[in-house]
């Protein structure tokens, strides 16, 4: 299949290598000339706007950090609304909050094109990996149709609804993840303080009940998981910034749910706190500094 692919960070550019490994035929757009430049080493079409790339395919995929992003991929005079043929699907994998996804569904079934939400969980490790879980947003007959295309980039695909249900699902997630990933650091850190050894404790919490990705997978305590980016300085991953824009969403939409988040309020301020020190560059699972002076790199 000729597919549109718009966003080439850390989510994206693997995501779309899987793609092309799959034999689908790719044109690509992202600000980053050398992200651009990369994918299309491994085969990909380098486009000058998102309209080229959305121009002449059978779907557009956006990956991209927030909803402001999206709007501005889909709705510039440059963007994919203006180059896409109608009856062609969107699917952005980016992480935005669920009204967002609704308004854009509405933008795009005006030009006769469906809009699906299908955000996304498993990390660059899933993206690389190709074993992503994806929470789609979409009627029956659109998530069937676009099911084998994501599973190419993932190993769940599970529809969560209609429009904006991939996103709930994703905000929720999202909203224990940055919860767990603050308890693990608060975790390991009070050990490594009362002296025991990092990987000794870690190996309890592991076959233990305090068990969880944030422990197992992707444990903040540096040389614990080799494949952390808690093992490599922090560098790539999932940025905290982007942890905290995910908190945001959790928090407005319990405010108009009005339901009450204590425990993810407490980990939005963490997070901003992080934030505010110049850290929101580095992996959300740094956090650990705010519990390990120096832990991460300034
Ligand atoms: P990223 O910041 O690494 O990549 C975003 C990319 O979008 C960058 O290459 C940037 O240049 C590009 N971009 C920004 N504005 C653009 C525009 N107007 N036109 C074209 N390209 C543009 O972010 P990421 O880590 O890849 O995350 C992408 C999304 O996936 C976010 O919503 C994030 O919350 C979500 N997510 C991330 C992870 C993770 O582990 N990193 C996991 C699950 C979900």
């Amino acid at each position: 299949m000729k597919i549109g692919f718009i966003g080439l960070g850390n989510m994206g550019a693997p995501m779309a290598r899987n793609l092309l490994n799959h034999g689908h035929a790719l044109q690509a757009f992202d600000l980053n000339d050398a992200a651009l430049r990369d994918l299309a080493e491994c085969g990909a079409t380098a486009c000058a706007s998102p309209k080229a790339a959305a121009t002449d395919v059978e779907l557009v995929v956006t990956m991209l950090p927030a909803a402001a992003h999206v709007r501005s991929v889909l709705t510039d005079e440059q963007g994919v609304l203006a180059g896409i043929a109608p009856g062609v699907t969107i699917v952005d994998s980016s992480t935005i909050d669920p009204a967002s996804a609704q308004v854009f569904a509405k933008l795009a079934e005006a030009r006769g094109n469906a809009f699906v939400d299908a955000p996304v969980s498993g990390g660059t490790g899933g993206a690389a990996a190709g074993t992503l879980t994806f929470m789609v947003g979409a009627n029956e007959t659109l998530f069937e149709r676009i099911r084998p295309i994501l599973g190419a980039m993932g190993k769940n695909i599970v529809r969560c609804g209609d429009t904006g249900m991939g996103q709930v699902a994703k905000i929720c997630n999202n909203l224990l993840l940055g919860i767990t990933m603050t308890g693990v650091a608060e975790a390991m850190s009070l050990g490594a303080a009362l002296g025991i050894d990092a990987k000794v404790l870690a190996g309890i919490i592991n076959t233990s009940t305090g068990r969880c990705w944030s422990s197992d997978t992707y444990n903040p305590y540096p040389g614990i998981v080799d494949t952390a980016p808690a093992s490599r300085g922090y560098t790539g991953g999932f940025g905290a910034d982007l942890m905290l824009k995910d908190l945001g969403l959790a928090a407005e939409a319990a405010r108009t749910a009005k339901q009450p988040i204590f425990l993810g309020a407490l980990a939005q301020q963490l997070y901003q706190a992080m934030s505010a020190s110049g850290q929101g560059g580095l992996d959300f699972s740094a956090i650990i500094s705010l519990y390990r002076r120096g832990a991460a790199p300034q």
